[in-house]
């Protein structure tokens, strides 16, 4: 027997299967490369909303497990994913400078936004009122790290490229069993494909469209990521990252005209040279309508988890999130009120 059966292999499962290892937890990840989130992302970790100028949730506490984690597995599948950048955010007025000054006299922000106002200027960038600049920032590469992170699964015989079939999970009283073998407990972490999920797809995972491209802009020479409307994520060799939009009917993998439209008018609007655009892609952002995640146990079948709703900020989530629920599982830790899907059950007609 298992301990473990992790449905996904995102961010969230990743994040799952790695803290299985690390405290020697056995286990199989299956998947079946249905939603593309992980996948696509631009992989930004940022510890401030720049919009309004307030900490992420938890900013801290998720920066200080999910960094080192990403570097253990680094190490671990030896592939570089983890770029440590900086994050400029162009000013467009004097006001917008002195909001930033004020934001970065708040005690909560005041680790992450530097104070010295960047004016160096760059060939084929416009920006007058210069730049503030955000620390502890940076991407991963998570298509290098799913393919990474994946191998490395195959190599130690745990992972299974399949659909896995609700309809075939035999629950008894303490384990499951699945396909023949048996687990202590399923996670489930399908992104946005936990609304096939017919044990939790009760919970009101919304789905926010995102489309990205890769451009090719010769000579435009910047090694920060650069934040205005859009971000530009540096990868090397002339290419960078522009993203994303934000789309909420629209709950498909499909890049679309518009979507580009959208992409290329903001690229245009910052920078003044030309670019090449060289691929386009989409994913759904597993959102959640309380902007929190959707963690926890199953209501009636105590085998069953589910670790979803990483929304807009999956890379710093998914370790935290995977620690949260993995201490709730193995040592009784309770979950935070604001990420346990208990939140919910009242609304939902559901008895605990
Ligand atoms: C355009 C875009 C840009 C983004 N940029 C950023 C960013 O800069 N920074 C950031 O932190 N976040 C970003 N995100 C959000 C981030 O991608 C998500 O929060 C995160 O990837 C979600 O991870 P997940 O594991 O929950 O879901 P997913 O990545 O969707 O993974 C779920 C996995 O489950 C598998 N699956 C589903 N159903 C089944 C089934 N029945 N059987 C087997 N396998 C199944 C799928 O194939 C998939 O691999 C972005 C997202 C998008 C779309």
């Amino acid at each position: 027997m298992k301990d473990y059966l992790i449905v996904g292999s995102g961010l969230a499962g990743i994040s799952f299967a790695q803290t299985c290892l690390e405290n020697g937890k056995s286990f199989d990840v299956m998947d079946n490369n249905s939603t593309t989130s992980t996948r696509v992302a631009g992989g930004m970790y940022n510890p401030v909303i720049l919009k309004r100028y307030s900490e992420v949730w938890r900013a801290k506490e998720q920066m200080e497990l999910a960094l080192p984690m990403y570097d253990r597995i680094s190490e671990q599948i030896h592939v570089a994913f983890n770029f440590k950048t900086p994050i400029y955010r162009k000013f467009a007025s004097v006001e917008e400078q002195n909001n930033w000054f004020q934001a970065a006299d708040k005690p909560a922000m005041a680790p992450f936004l530097s104070t010295q106002i960047i004016n160096k200027t760059y060939a084929h960038i416009p920006s007058p009122f210069g730049y503030g600049e955000v620390l502890y920032s940076g991407y991963l590469n998570t298509k290098l790290l799913l393919d990474g992170y994946i191998a490395f699964l195959q190599e130690q015989g745990c992972f299974v490229a399949q659909t896995f079939d609700y309809n075939a999970l035999q629950i008894l009283e303490n384990t499951v069993v699945y396909d023949g073998k048996t687990y202590q407990n399923v996670i489930f972490a399908e992104g946005y494909g936990l609304q096939f999920n017919p044990f939790f797809n009760h919970l009101p995972l919304d789905g926010t469209k995102g489309e990205l491209m890769v451009v090719k802009i010769p000579n435009l020479d910047i090694d920060f990521i650069f934040k205005a409307g859009v971000f530009l994520i540096p990868l090397g060799g002339d290419l960078y990252k522009v993203g994303a939009t934000y789309n909420w009917t629209d709950k498909t993998d499909v890049p679309t005209p518009e979507g580009r439209k959208e992409l290329e008018d903001e690229l245009k609007s910052l920078i003044n040279c030309p670019y090449e655009v060289l691929s386009h892609y989409a994913g759904v952002r597993p959102t959640v309508k309380d902007r929190r995640p959707l963690v926890g146990q199953h209501h009636q079948h105590q085998t069953l988890y589910v670790l979803n709703g990483l929304g807009t900020r999956g890379v710093m989530l998914g370790p935290y999130l995977a620690q949260a629920l993995f201490n709730f599982i193995e040592v009784g830790q309770p979950l935070e009120a604001e990420i346990n899907i208990s939140r919910m059950c009242k609304k939902l007609g559901i008895r605990i």
